[in-house]
């Protein structure tokens, strides 16, 4: 799982990974079955496999060589398959120069061969888990980090402000009668606003922001580094800004919604959870006040 501070893939990126991830363990299969099958069938074998820079222009190699996402690339299981690469097809392409000058194979050869695969196959389903867990930490509708996810992250920024003093505000945005959305224009609308509206904070606010579906039609963002004066000017920004959208959910159907806003401050004293409370407080407070506005946690709440 990524830090806070690191740029996170987006779903979209992890779901492309583990498909050229599944494309690349089917490759890997064939090759397998490939190359032995010539050797145990004494068949003619394929000029390619005596490459010595075959690790490098198999399929699989093909793939890992050019795989571009960053997340990829750092994995730790992603790292470690290379050298295990490598050493797989240093073992075949030693048995294959045996077998291709008439020499008996023997079993210590194909021994180290079935180990050095199953290194590789392991470390491969290792990275496919890897994968499929970071996949499972967004919400699937919206893209955005479920509250799993999120509250995993929200705890190591609150271990950091305890560390540094820094301050941290959480927003909570709840979409203003959401429920009329579905009622007048349909489920499948609702859908697009929701969307509509976790791609608009994921463009609009910082590459380091965290956003997380926290309920139906409610978003909770954790804003690092920001006070609570820059916070709600930032905040009113937004919140006009999505008054103005023109959100299109069905062909030649534009609508307009709004929004009420919650800010809080992450309080190195208290747990985080404090903090969630307190923005959801003044989120209901925006609700009470006639919605379409942005309200920052007061102590007078709780009176
Ligand atoms: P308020 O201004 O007080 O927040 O009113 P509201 O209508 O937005 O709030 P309410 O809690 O009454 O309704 C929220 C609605 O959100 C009800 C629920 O059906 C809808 N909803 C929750 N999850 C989804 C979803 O994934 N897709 C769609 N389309 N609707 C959803
Ligand atoms: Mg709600
Ligand atoms: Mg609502």
């Amino acid at each position: 799982m990524p830090t806070v501070s690191e740029k996170r893939p987006t779903l979209e990126d992890v779901n492309k990974a583990l498909d050229e991830l599944n494309n690349a363990i089917i490759d890997h299969t064939k090759w397998v079955a490939s190359w032995s099958r010539s050797a145990i069938c004494h068949t003619p074998i394929s000029d390619e496999y005596r490459s010595g820079r075959f690790s490098h222009e198999c399929k699989f190699g093909q793939w890992y060589y050019s795989a571009h996402h960053d997340f990829l690339r750092e994995n730790l299981e992603f790292i470690t398959l290379e050298k295990l690469h490598d050493k797989m097809h240093n073992s075949v392409h030693r048995i294959i120069n045996k077998i291709s000058s008439g020499k008996n194979l023997p079993a210590s050869e194909y021994d180290i061969f079935l180990k050095h695969e199953v290194l590789f196959a392991t470390a491969l389903a290792k990275l496919r888990d890897d994968l499929l867990g970071l996949s499972h930490s967004y919400d699937y509708l919206t893209g955005t980090l479920n509250r799993q996810a999120f509250f995993q992250l929200l705890s190591q920024e609150h271990a950091r402000i305890k560390r540094t003093s820094d301050f941290c505000c959480l927003m909570l945005v709840d979409i203003d009668h959401f429920k009329r959305v579905n009622d007048q224009y349909g489920h499948k609308a609702g859908d697009t606003v929701l969307r509509y509206i976790a791609d608009f904070l994921n463009s609009n606010l910082r590459p380091y922001d965290l956003t997380c579906r926290f309920g139906g039609e409610e978003f909770l963002v954790c804003l690092p580094n920001t006070t609570v004066g820059i916070a709600r000017t930032a905040i009113e920004r937004l919140r006009e800004k999505i008054s103005q959208a023109r959100i299109q959910v069905a062909d030649g159907v534009e609508i307009q919604i709004t929004a009420s806003f919650g800010i809080s401050l992450l309080s190195a004293d208290e747990d985080w959870s404090i903090a969630i409370e307190h923005a959801d407080e003044a989120m209901y407070q925006a609700k009470a006040r006639g919605r379409n506005r942005v309200v920052v946690w007061k102590e007078a709440f709780q009176e």
